[in-house]
């Protein structure tokens, strides 16, 4: 392990001082599940962490009806879990942090720690972007924000830019007749990374029979998690039946450009695209018919 300094901020001002005044060697950590082990292998070096979960904003787990959720961005996996509300209100967040590691890893990683690692397979990433979620980020200027579906520029890479760190991610409160699912292939049961991820999230009329909107989001199958958009907007409008599904499933599936690689082959991730789209399409139907 190479040797680095460690300090535990207690405010926003602080953070962003720290990684304005030495930008390449300062490096944010949240529960570390990511970076210790980076730093470990040297593919990421560093010689100060900035420990974020002691920052009153980036531990804050809010919801309010009007504006929706509030996720500190270092709050860990464990505590979004075990949450009532959220577990109420957006199950198809759950459906994808639940799957974030095992017991061990859910007791230290943050969503936000997740996102900021900009891995193309992370599961938390599809599955905010189908709920529009949006990235509260601070650095010298001020306050900024950022779609979550904009955050991810490469893999390991993101827009944060030199003194800036991620507070917070803001949810907006799910309108009437919404669900959302999010479901991964992975070629055993637990303690893997997605060979692919699907997110989908449907707005259904008063009769549950026609799409008002919907979005899709996957993963691993592109640089970076992928918002389908053509595949969303196919839906608006359309009748709520098994051939519509296949065909939003299809237009996904053609946004996609996996590659092969340890964990599977670009063929077999391009027909895990559609299966897993159809299956968290049918999922946010289910949830958004049972929603009044
Ligand atoms: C055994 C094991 C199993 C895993 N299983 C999964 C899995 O199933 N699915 C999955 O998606 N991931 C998995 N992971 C990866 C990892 O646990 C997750 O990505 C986790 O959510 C990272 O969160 P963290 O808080 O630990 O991030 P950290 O390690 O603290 O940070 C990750 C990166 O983001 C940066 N960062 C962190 N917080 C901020 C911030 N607030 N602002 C700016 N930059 C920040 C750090 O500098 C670092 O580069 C696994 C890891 C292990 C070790």
């Amino acid at each position: 392990m190479q040797e680095f300094s460690y300090t535990k901020a207690k405010s926003e001002e602080e953070v962003v001082s720290l990684l304005s005044s030495d930008g390449d060697g300062v490096r944010v950590l949240s529960g570390g599940t990511d970076l210790i082990v980076q730093l470990r292998e040297g593919r990421r070096r560093a010689s100060l962490i900035v420990d974020v979960k002691g920052i009153p904003e980036a531990n804050a787990l809010v919801y309010d009806p009007a504006e929706g959720l509030r996720l500190g961005a270092a709050v860990a996996c464990h505590r979004i879990c075990g949450d009532a509300t959220v577990n109420q209100v957006y199950p198809g967040l759950i459906d994808a942090i639940s799957l974030i590691g095992g017991t061990a890893i859910q007791g230290r990683a943050s969503v936000g720690g997740n996102l900021c690692n900009a891995s193309p397979a992370a599961d938390s990433i599809p599955a905010l972007i189908v709920h529009r979620a949006v990235c509260i980020i601070a650095g010298p200027g001020g306050r900024r924000e950022a779609p979550v579906e904009a955050f991810c520029t490469a893999p390991g890479q993101n827009v944060l830019q030199r003194g800036e760190f991620l507070v917070a991610l803001r949810v907006p409160p799910p309108p009437p007749r919404f669900g959302a699912g999010y479901l991964r292939f992975i070629p055993r049961n637990e303690m893997d990374i997605a060979v692919v991820g699907a997110g989908a999230s449907v707005v259904l009329d008063q009769d549950r029979a026609t799409f008002v909107s919907a979005r899709i989001a996957l993963g691993a199958v592109a640089p970076t998690p992928l918002l389908a958009t053509e595949a969303g907007e196919y839906l608006a409008g359309k009748p709520v039946s098994a051939e519509v599904i296949a065909e939003a499933a299809r237009i996904a599936q053609a946004a996609s450009r996996p590659i092969s690689d340890m964990r599977g082959t670009a063929a077999q991730r391009k027909h895990l695209s559609a299966v897993l789209v159809r299956r968290a399409l049918e999922k946010a139907i289910e949830r958004a018919s049972r929603d009044e």
